[in-house]
């Protein structure tokens, strides 16, 4: 048995009501409604970790010299819990967030949570608000654990207290209009992080690098940004959230190598996992942007799509950018894409065996 911490929980003096309640679940939108909970721990040099405990869901209250606030010392999770059909609620390889998160916090020289805490918060937490899992298809609670600088100090040097906490909200479908291909922008000028940097972290930082580039993609017709490596500008990299894929006519799968300034995404393991089981060639390796655009006029690239947490899988129908703009398989999802989607999917929300051992019961 994995080992789980134990957090105190206080129910909140004022959850909202069942009709409140009702309402929310009935109007999922991403990000935007939390539950009435939030767990949390407290980390000090002199003590360590400590004072873990689930409490009402509540703004905090932090001195405007919080270190996180002027030097970005924080790092975070996205993973979600899934009803299944019986009523049971269930998370992915919260092994994996929990083992990055440390890693990441490792990088941004914050205090590793241990896997028994990282567990141990979201087990309570989904426990306490269980009411608040959504049962729609397609629906989930998303679950956003995160760990920043608390310390009231603007000295430059890795906080002595830091503040950890898990918040949830209630999503619905990534796609609410069907499985829907985007358009993806392919950046030259900016990059979201470079060699030795903190690519390989999950941490706002790297987001807040990324929202202008976002933002020239949105004004380019796009919803998303395609990021190539800062040392050549000729690899790609991922976009700013989700990790990229690329299958060739021989229905081999392929994907950008780790190099340390790509995220390593739990759904871009689990698409490498499914597709090697399944006797699908993948290949990490480096790609560079010229072999993807030859190979989409060739037709030996015959998909494109982006994975993470929140969508799975993202078809990709169109790459643009200040010299090319070239439409995939007709704007359409193609089927390996689909067939992926669809089988991780089935294993999150218990429609077939969880061959791996992925799924992790939480209430
Ligand atoms: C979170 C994230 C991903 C996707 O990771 P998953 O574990 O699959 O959700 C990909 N790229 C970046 C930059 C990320 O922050």
């Amino acid at each position: 048995m994995t080992e789980v911490s134990t957090f105190a929980v206080k129910p909140s003096p004022h959850p909202r009501s069942l009709a409140d309640r009702a309402a929310a679940l009935e109007d999922l939108h991403f990000g935007s409604v939390f539950t009435d909970h939030m767990a949390r721990a407290r980390w000090t040099t002199a003590a360590g970790w400590g004072e873990r405990r689930v409490e009402a869901y509540a703004p905090l209250q932090l001195d405007p010299a919080t270190a996180v606030f002027h030097y970005a010392q924080e790092v975070f999770e996205g993973l979600k819990a899934y009803r299944h059909s019986d009523g049971s609620v269930w998370t992915f390889r919260p092994e994996a967030n929990a083992a990055r998160l440390a890693a990441s916090a490792r990088r941004l020289a914050l205090p590793e949570l241990s896997e028994a805490d990282f567990l141990g918060s979201i087990e309570a937490l989904v426990q306490t608000d269980a009411e608040w899992v959504p049962s729609s298809p397609g629906s989930s609670l998303y679950l956003r654990p995160f760990m920043f600088a608390s310390e009231s100090f603007i000295g430059v040097r890795p906080s002595g207290e830091v503040e950890y906490l898990v918040i949830a909200s209630p999503v619905g479908p990534y796609f609410s209009a069907g499985f829907t291909p985007v358009s993806i922008w392919v950046d030259r000028d900016f990059h979201r992080v470079g060699p030795g940097g903190t690519g390989a972290a999950k941490c706002g930082g790297n987001y807040a690098a990324s929202l202008l580039p976002q933002r020239i993609a949105a004004e380019n017709g796009c919803e998303q940004v395609c990021f190539l490596d800062a040392g050549t500008n000729s690899r790609i990299e991922e976009l700013g959230g989700m990790n990229t894929f690329f299958v060739t006519a021989d229905g081999a799968i392929h994907t950008p190598r780790l190099s340390g300034t790509i995220l390593e995404g739990i759904t871009r393991s689990s698409i490498l996992q499914v597709a090697e089981q399944t006797g699908r060639q993948v290949r990490e390796r480096d790609i560079t942007l010229t072999e993807v655009l030859d190979g989409l006029g060739s037709g030996e690239v015959t998909e494109v799509f982006a994975c993470g947490t929140a969508a799975v899988v993202t078809p990709i129908g169109r790459l643009k950018s200040t010299d090319f703009d070239v439409a995939i398989n007709s704007g359409e999802a193609g089927p390996i894409t689909s067939e992926l989607y669809e089988t991780i999917t089935d294993i999150q929300y218990g429609r077939r065996p969880d061959a791996f051992g992925w799924m992790h019961r939480l209430a």
